[in-house]
């Protein structure tokens, strides 16, 4: 009797073990935090293949960054830029259309052809004030509809093409697909300002304290397989006589936007349109970029100066205020 119950115990062990080997295998996890695209990447990633999807994602950022930064002279929009008419990959012209669709419905308020005139504001280095004259010409020679694509020839007329306000939520779509491919149950990556929760398990994602440290919230809400992309006046900014100057500028003026907003975050399946669609819809303002995301499928929070908090309908609801300071208006038309 006493060595049947010795053998149960033994086998008992066994399985616990395997169970335990097993569970550590495919739940494995594995992080990492990298520098690239002008901003810290992290990404936490769970399942079999979580070592090698890390190095993946890895790569898969610095590829792209090659690809889309306009200030590495060897990548395909240098190659546009510099010579007005360039053929692409099949991937940058696909990328370029779709951005060309979001310039189209925001009006004009996205627009990816401002490159030159960031330049003259030089955010994020020796920002300064630009000389009224030389912005204005500058301005005069941007506008979206300076692009054309047909098939994988792409010709700009006049401006510089920045993809500095999508490049890091196309990234979360490349990454999604590496993840898609491999042995992952979840994941988050944040590439700057834009984050993809990845599997079907809800996360508390927290909507960033725009007066605050990058790591401080003052809202949260449950999301799970999405993309979250969020712009404010917080991010590249520098103050001249009690007035603040950021990096999202108005394609209009040429002036960083000044509508009583400090920051948009929009929640999409495509981190391209969240991430633009941050952008944009920080320039349009809360009536405006309300209507844009509704037609791109997307969730907005629009946070003011005044710490008031806007949504679009749906999500109202779903946002759990964290700081008493801000209130939550939510949905109005
Ligand atoms: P984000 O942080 O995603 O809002 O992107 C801001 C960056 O987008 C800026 O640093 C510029 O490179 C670029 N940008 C600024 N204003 C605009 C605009 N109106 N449309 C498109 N890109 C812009
Ligand atoms: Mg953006």
């Amino acid at each position: 009797m006493k060595k049947i119950g010795t053998i149960f115990a033994a086998v008992a062990t066994v399985i616990l073990i395997a169970v335990i080997v097993w569970d550590g295998y495919f739940n494995k996890n594995t992080s990492t935090d990298f520098f690239a695209m002008d901003t810290v990447i992290s990404a936490s990633v769970s399942g079999a293949d979580s070592e090698i999807c890390v190095e993946k994602i890895e790569a898969c950022v610095n590829n792209l960054d090659a690809l889309l930064s306009r200030h590495d002279e060897k990548s395909e929009i240098s190659k546009i830029n510099n010579s007005s008419i360039a053929t692409v990959s099949e991937k940058l012209g696909g990328y370029l259309s779709s951005l060309l669709d979001i310039c189209q419905k925001s009006g004009g308020a996205f627009d990816i052809t401002l490159g030159a005139v960031s330049d003259l504001w030089s955010f994020g280095k020796n920002a300064s004030i630009p000389d009224e004259t030389e912005l204005q010409k500058v301005l005069s020679e941007c506008g979206y509809e300076n692009i054309s694509i047909s098939g994988n020839t792409v010709t700009l007329s006049s401006g510089k093409i920045d993809f500095g306000a999508v490049g890091k939520g196309i990234a979360l779509d490349e990454i999604r697909t590496i993840l898609d491919a491999s042995k992952i149950n979840e994941a988050t990556v944040s590439v700057g300002g834009s984050v993809l929760i990845y599997g079907k398990e809800a996360v508390k994602v927290g909507i960033r304290d725009p007066y605050g440290n990058a790591g401080r919230s003052i809202a949260s809400l449950l999301l799970s397989d999405t993309c979250v992309s969020t712009s404010g006046s917080y991010e590249r900014h520098f103050e001249e006589n009690g007035k603040r100057y950021h990096h999202i500028l108005n394609p209009k003026t040429g002036y960083p936007v000044d509508n009583g907003l400090i920051s948009v975050t929009i929640i999409s399946d495509s981190g391209l349109v969240s991430d633009a669609l941050s952008t944009a819809c920080f320039v349009l303002g809360i009536e405006k970029g309300t209507e844009l995301a509704e037609a791109y499928g997307c969730e907005a929070i629009f946070i003011t100066e005044s710490k008031q908090i806007y949504t679009t309908e749906s999500i109202a609801s779903e946002i759990e205020i964290t700081d008493s300071s801000y209130t939550l208006i939510g949905y109005e038309n």
